[in-house]
């Protein structure tokens, strides 16, 4: 049996077993692959990372999305950068009244996601609410003019193509793209075996916004314990919305979730002792 080695984090490695390869080729840009596995479903890779899986990408789409949205609670405009398996599109298309742009490098990753993975992006990339820009994400925010109230930052990790969206030049031209009020969240990787490249996020965003932090959820396919969304707005009063008004929120936006709850949404920015620790070590 064909085994799927993933060595993103030096010494930790993820052994998938490759029940089928569905699909194997090194785009313009990125060695993109999917392939089932009896325990996952189909599974998505590029450069040799696990992007998403059929069966764990509701927890990681749905914390994604829903926390900055149930935060916000007037978004009518987001962006995604990266994103291109279509799971956070499928989850910001639950919401009657929005509007979304999706900027993704490679245009390969969109059209296999929708063949081989349909389930993730449930139709999203062919909701007239959806449009698809093919472009560096870095080079779209640096030379738009138009703003969003929610941008979701679900790149690759800082290697490859996917470097660039760790900038701290891209996280202040993100900001140039936020309407007042907005927030931006980014895929910030798995502190136990990531914590340089969270104290990095905390640092470059804290030197832009002024309410930055983090919130956790534990993605059975990403390797290492529990991964963190990087959290960042210069509205302080966000991320302290109350249960009672994030369940209010949930409630008249009638949306449908498996992982998702208002109290979920609450406990996901404790953060553990040790992370905490992690951003405020000197040097
Ligand atoms: N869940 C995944 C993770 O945590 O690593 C991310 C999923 S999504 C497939 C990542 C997307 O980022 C890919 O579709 C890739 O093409 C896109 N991407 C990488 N670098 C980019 C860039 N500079 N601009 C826009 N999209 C980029």
């Amino acid at each position: 049996m064909e085994l799927f080695d993933e060595g993103l984090h030096s010494g930790v490695n993820l052994a998938l077993s490759v029940d089928k390869v569905l699909y194997r080729e090194q785009t313009d840009l990125q060695d993109l692959m999917i392939f089932e596995n009896k325990n996952f479903g189909r599974v998505m890779s590029l450069d040799g990372s696990v992007q998403t899986t059929e069966k764990d990408e509701f927890i990681y789409h749905e914390m994604f999305v829903h926390v900055p949205m149930l935060a916000h609670g007037r978004a009518r405009r987001a962006l995604i950068i990266g994103g291109g398996d279509g799971g956070a599109a499928r989850q910001l298309m639950k919401y009657s009244d929005i509007a979304v742009t999706m900027v993704d490098i490679d245009r390969t990753v969109v059209e296999l996601s929708k063949k081989y993975m349909p389930s993730v992006s449930g139709g999203a990339f062919d909701d007239p609410r959806f449009n698809l820009v093919i472009a560096d994400g870095c080079k779209f925010v640096k030379e738009t003019g138009e703003q969003w109230d929610v941008i979701i930052i679900d790149s690759t990790d800082p290697h490859g193509p996917g470097e660039v969206l760790y900038t701290e030049e891209f996280y202040s031209d993100c900001k140039s793209c936020l309407t007042p009020g907005g927030v931006i969240i980014t895929q910030n990787g798995v502190p136990f075996v990531q914590e340089a490249e969270l104290r990095t996020s905390y640092d470059r965003l804290g030197r832009l916004f002024r309410d930055v932090s983090f919130y956790l959820a534990a993605i059975p396919s990403y390797v290492g314990g529990v991964m963190a969304y990087g959290w960042a707005t210069d509205d302080v009063d966000l991320r302290k919305t109350g249960l009672a008004e994030l369940a209010a929120r949930y409630m008249d936006a009638g949306i449908t979730t498996d992982y998702y709850t208002p109290e979920v949404h609450q406990a996901a920015f404790a953060l553990p002792l040790h992370i905490q620790k992690a951003l405020t070590k000197e040097g």
